[in-house]
């Protein structure tokens, strides 16, 4: 199977965490989340034990917690022993609300408000991570007020391209994200943020997209970054304590697609930095990664109901299922890959090629298409797997429909760590 948490049982049911997957979607009604704990705490301590072994002292992953974000997972994550990256005030709100200590945060997002400024303060959140020289001012005038210095990171971009899809790249020197280092406005701003009373500047931060493979791009930026603390060291006699890598290495999603060593992955990176650092005669800053899908992807997959199922003789078979894009709008945004299997018939013959498609009032609302299943029958189970990063973490209520229960495995036993949404919480706001 894809992952290792996959399987089949006696029933030709497909299992995960060796819990046979159909018996859930009857227990809990679909659509269905259901989370893999201990692969989420094996994927978390692989990135802290493998930063530590090659990074060194004080290397650590944190968690974009973006990629899923709701009360359960920071506690799991807490429990771990691992820090977090934020991207609003609401998730870390619910980080707060989940016990989550946010010393252990660093506060992203390109648009930071006043609100989230103050807010962000209040909670006291350990590094924030500035995007711009108008948010700098007021970190530092609102840190002023409350008479204390915060520490930051200034986001740059070091012009890298990994590759990936056009929307998930943010590192070239055009993103929205962060300040470039090859038109100088880098320099500028680390005079300006050294300047500055009630900020510390901590070091730099870089991301240079999502779900990419090839440990290139993240050696060249890590290279590249290197250099360009060498530089500041040089020209202002700086010497940045932290380097914040960011997050993306890929996910295997489909059975073409490699799975990545990420400790191998890791190891391949502290050997660019251990050699830049030594050609500029550099101490080694502290490495932060801020892993996201590759932390939770793997652990879940998503049960739905086949309802109707439509052949067009001569074009294409549609089987509809009774969610779609509003708790996966990926294949909608970027046409990711996934695979999709019949739950409930695992070893039928995959004979009936089709489009997998969701229950919106949108053509473009697809899952994926091109599946090979066994021809499916209403009431049959369908699974997405590897739908643990950015599927309900986006998710939506269009055309009023409620979002999905989530489940946790752990030791054989599932639990519910999201409820499902209903029909009043639709109208909850409404007024
Ligand atoms: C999205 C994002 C991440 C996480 O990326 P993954 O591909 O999920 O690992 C990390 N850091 C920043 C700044 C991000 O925007």
């Amino acid at each position: 199977m894809l992952h290792t948490n996959l399987g089949i049982n006696e029933k030709n049911h497909l299992t995960l965490a060796g819990v046979d997957t159909v018996s859930l979607a009857e227990t809990y009604g679909t659509p269905l989340m259901v989370m893999d704990e201990e692969r989420i705490r094996r994927n978390l301590r692989l990135y802290k034990d493998a930063m530590r072994r090659f990074f060194g002292e004080g290397s650590r992953p944190l968690f974009a917690s973006k990629a899923f974000s709701c009360k359960y997972i920071y506690r799991v994550v807490r429990e771990e022993g691992v820090g977090i990256d934020l991207v609003s005030s609401g998730e870390l709100y619910t980080a707060v609300e989940a016990g989550f200590d946010v010393k252990n945060a660093f506060l992203h997002g390109n648009n930071k408000t006043d609100d989230d400024i103050r807010y962000a303060i209040e909670c006291g959140v350990g590094h924030f991570v500035v995007d711009n020289l108008t948010e700098l001012d007021r970190i530092d005038e609102i840190a002023a007020a409350r008479g204390l210095v915060q520490p930051i990171l200034l986001r740059l971009t070091p012009g890298i391209d990994p590759h990936t899809h056009a929307a998930i790249t943010t590192g070239k020197v055009d993103s929205k994200f962060g300040i470039a280092i090859e038109t100088g406005q880098a320099d500028a701003a680390v005079a300006y943020t050294l300047k500055k009373r009630n900020v510390r500047l901590d070091g730099f931060h870089c991301h240079i997209g999502s779900q990419i493979f090839d440990v290139k791009p993240f050696c060249d930026a890590a290279a590249l970054m290197i250099s360009y603390i060498a530089s500041v060291k040089k020209a202002f006699g700086y010497e940045a304590k932290i380097l914040n890598l960011g997050g993306g290495p890929g996910v295997r999603y489909i059975e073409s697609q490699p799975e990545l060593d990420y400790a191998a992955f890791i190891e391949k990176i502290a050997s660019f930095i251990d050699r830049e650092t030594a050609r500029y005669n550099l101490k080694k800053p502290e490495i932060l990664m801020e892993p996201g899908r590759s932390i939770v992807a793997d652990s879940c997959l998503t049960l739905y109901t086949v309802g109707g199922v439509k052949e067009i003789p001569g074009f294409k078979n549609y089987v509809s299922i009774d969610g779609g894009m509003p708790d996966n709008p990926r294949y909608a945004l970027y046409q990711s890959d996934y695979t999709v299997c019949l739950a409930s018939r695992m070893a039928d013959k995959p004979d009936f090629l089709c489009t997998v498609a969701g229950r919106c009032c949108e053509s473009g609302d697809l899952i994926q298409e091109n599946v090979p299943l066994p021809r499916p029958n209403r009431g049959d189970i369908l699974a997405v797997l590897v739908t643990g990063a950015y599927n309900y973490s986006m998710a939506s209520n269009y055309n009023r429909i409620p979002r999905p229960a989530v489940i946790a495995l752990r030791n054989g036993e599932a639990f519910p760590v999201i409820r499902r949404e209903s029909f009043a919480d639709l109208t909850r706001n409404d007024l």
